[in-house]
């Protein structure tokens, strides 16, 4: 399916919002991503996976993607899309599916599952009782900080590895962390991002007794 951009919004210095069109009777589940290729001469088969960040029910699609310009890939290529440009997408896809309250954790664009499934929590009045753990090495790699800060209050836990900031936790989401600022670990967790974090974060989980769904975004 070919859709045409619609919109382009900066929101962190290597983070874009894509506004596109949405294919007549498409849907999608919350936490859902597809594949996504440019559709320009030689990239048409370079799939990758990106995740909705629009309601199901919008009439159009929304995508929030981080861009790596150390190599010549699809994301640096995003980056230099303009309005009218289009890309190919997929049928929706697997990924991460609320299953109940309980404690999100991501590092940096691992958040994006996680975005629509709040604005769903939220239209439907159940976002309170989540929290959101948003792990990232400045203040300036924090995705959509504000709108978290208002939509979560004090259940939105920013940590930056790399910046001691007021208003923001410094460190990893190590086993301290979460002893510190998980109560529950009976209750659900969802983990998103970089392989490396996943592995440390759900090791501690496990150590803590919590069971976690979660997703590899990067290697
Ligand atoms: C289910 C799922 C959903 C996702 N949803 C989103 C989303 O909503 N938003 C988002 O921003 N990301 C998302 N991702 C991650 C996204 O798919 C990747 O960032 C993207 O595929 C990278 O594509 P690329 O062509 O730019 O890099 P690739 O070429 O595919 O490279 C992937 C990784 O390897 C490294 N790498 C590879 N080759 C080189 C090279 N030659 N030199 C240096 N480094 C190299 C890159 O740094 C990068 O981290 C998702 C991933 C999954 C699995």
């Amino acid at each position: 399916m070919n859709v045409e951009i619609l919109k382009i919004e900066k929101l962190t210095h290597d983070v874009k919002q894509l506004k596109v069109e949405k294919p007549k009777g498409f849907t999608f589940v919350p936490g859902q991503a597809t594949e996504v290729a440019i559709k320009k001469q030689g990239w048409e088969e370079k799939k990758r996976p990106f995740t909705f960040t629009s309601l199901p029910e919008e009439d159009y699609l929304q995508f929030v993607i981080k861009s790596y310009h150390d190599h010549d890939g699809v994301t640096d290529r995003i980056d230099r899309l303009k309005i009218g440009d289009q890309l190919i997408l997929d049928d929706a896809w697997g990924a991460i599916q609320y299953k109940g309250k309980g404690v999100f954790i991501a590092g940096g664009a691992g958040v994006t599952p996680f975005i629509s499934i709040f604005k769903s929590l939220k239209e439907s009045g159940e976002l309170a009782g989540n929290k959101l753990i948003f792990a990232n090495k400045t203040a300036e790699d924090v995705i959509l900080e504000s709108w978290f800060r208002e939509i979560l209050g004090d259940d939105f836990l920013s940590i930056l590895d790399k910046e001691d900031l007021e208003g923001h936790f410094h460190g990893r989401v190590d086993k301290e962390f979460l002893e510190n600022h998980v109560d529950d670990f009976s209750q659900q967790f969802y983990v998103c991002g970089p392989e490396p974090m996943i592995k440390a974060v759900n090791q501690n989980l496990e150590e803590l007794g919590a069971d976690a769904e979660e997703i590899v975004f990067e290697k």
